[in-house]
């Protein structure tokens, strides 16, 4: 329906762990799915998800990616999970910024390291509501034991990356025999808690960063006639108010705004999630780009000539070291960065200092680095504005690493 909150959600873990199938059965037992698309098979669930993609790729109807459904009081978006070609690039412009996510782990394998690299993954990408699913239930005979030791152990990993575990719901589920999913099962009488669904209910609304100051990062900017220039882009925090003096950097242009306009609609003002078109007095249409930021003038965005970051190296083939410069992607703007110093190596899965001026960075590794773009850059401490301080690294064709901006060390 309509009227209903939307929320993104992102399904984490190990490879086998169930993700899929977890996500199959959902989409079936909340309606999205109609029952006669399934195959009576042993993977059934996980035949719904290969279906939504064969579709995907068909160009069809559905897009595995962005598969929909809803419960009381939400509507999902499926965000494709880490692991999928650009999870962390769409998390990071916003494409497809999750609001939670859902840890699958499986009862019988236990903690692995994607499920630790994913964990870490999730806080460095800002999501902070958090799910787990302790899957495959039926392979363990519904084991209590086996559940309690397995959630103590996640209790530990989460807490070591700053989740509070005592606020985060953990569920023994059967993504494959549907137990806890919808209904609360009779294979595990011991368990007191929720169902997945009453779980993902009770998540908070993501929240509208109304009291941050305004960033717009501008995604295109058009000439129509009558109107003048057109700088187009979503808000991502505080307000644009029509009359209001603001800041383009790092154009390093100003004016006043005199219209705002969403979907052929005029408004006298926009908040996060809005994506507008606007009109500003004395700003042509070489004055500002993609990749700009809009601000007020009280309250300009931060232009970066270094900082300091944290990174984790998602896949690369090679090493990182002093000097490389590849494409960093933050909002709209892609800029080609030099990595100025490597300063601590982090253990992946905790983010505790290992190791301090390490020679490279490889694959797996997380550290804290030095970071000097080629170019002017808006870019904000990860602290004062979440929403502007993350990027992901693009070389060679894919994401290589992500990270966010812990110091800004030199303005302009
Ligand atoms: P993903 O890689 O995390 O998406 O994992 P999949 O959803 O593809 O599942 C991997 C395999 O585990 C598939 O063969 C599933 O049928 C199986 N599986 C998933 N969940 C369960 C479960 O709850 N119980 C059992 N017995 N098998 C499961």
């Amino acid at each position: 329906a309509k009227d209903k909150t939307h929320m993104n959600l992102a399904f984490i873990g190990h490879v086998d762990h169930g993700k899929s199938t977890l996500v199959g059965h959902l989409l079936l037992l909340e309606g999205a799915i109609a029952e006669q698309q399934l195959d009576d098979g042993e993977d059934k669930f996980r035949f719904v998800m290969d279906k939504l993609g064969e579709e995907r790729e068909r160009g069809v109807t559905i897009d595995l990616a962005h598969a929909k459904f809803e419960t009381q009081k939400y509507e999902y978006t499926v965000v494709d999970c880490p692991g999928h070609r650009d999870f962390v690039k769409n998390m990071i412009t916003g494409a497809s910024q999750a609001d939670a996510a859902v840890l699958v782990v499986a009862a019988n394998d236990g903690i692995m390291p994607q499920t630790k690299e994913h964990i870490f993954l999730s806080k460095t990408l800002g999501i902070n509501q958090l799910i787990i699913a302790i899957n495959k239930m039926d392979v363990v005979d519904y084991s209590e034991d086996k559940y309690n030791e397995l959630k103590d152990e996640i209790s530990k990993l989460i807490a070591s990356v700053g989740f509070k575990p005592s606020e985060v719901p953990f569920i023994p589920v059967s993504a494959f025999e549907g137990d806890n999913i919808t209904e609360k099962s009779s294979n595990t009488p011991w368990y007191k808690g929720n169902t997945l669904v009453q779980e993902l209910d009770a998540l908070d609304e993501p929240d509208k960063p109304v009291d941050l100051p305004l960033r717009l990062p501008i995604q295109d900017v058009y000439s129509i006639t009558g109107v003048g220039t057109v700088p187009v882009g979503r808000v991502e925090t505080g307000v644009l108010n029509t009359a209001e003096n603001i800041a383009f950097e790092p154009a390093g242009v100003t004016g006043e705004v005199k219209s705002i306009e969403m979907h052929h609609e005029i408004l006298d003002k926009a908040e996060p999630g809005d994506n507008v078109g606007f009109n500003v007095r004395g700003v042509g249409k070489n004055d500002v780009k993609r990749g700009d930021v809009a601000g007020t003038t009280k309250n300009p965005p931060t232009v970066a000539k270094e900082f300091k970051a944290q990174i984790v190296v998602l896949q690369h083939p090679g090493v990182i070291t002093v000097g490389y410069t590849p494409v960093f992607h933050a909002h709209t703007a892609q800029i080609a960065c030099t990595f100025l110093s490597l300063d601590v190596k982090l253990d992946p899965a905790t983010g505790q200092p290992k190791e301090e001026n390490p020679d490279f960075l490889k694959t797996g590794d997380a550290a804290l680095v030095t970071i000097k773009p080629t170019k002017p850059m808006v870019i904000e401490n990860i602290k004062e504005i979440p929403h502007m301080g993350r990027f992901a690294i693009r070389d060679m064709g894919q994401t290589v690493a992500a990270g966010m901006c812990i110091d800004i060390t030199d303005k302009k």
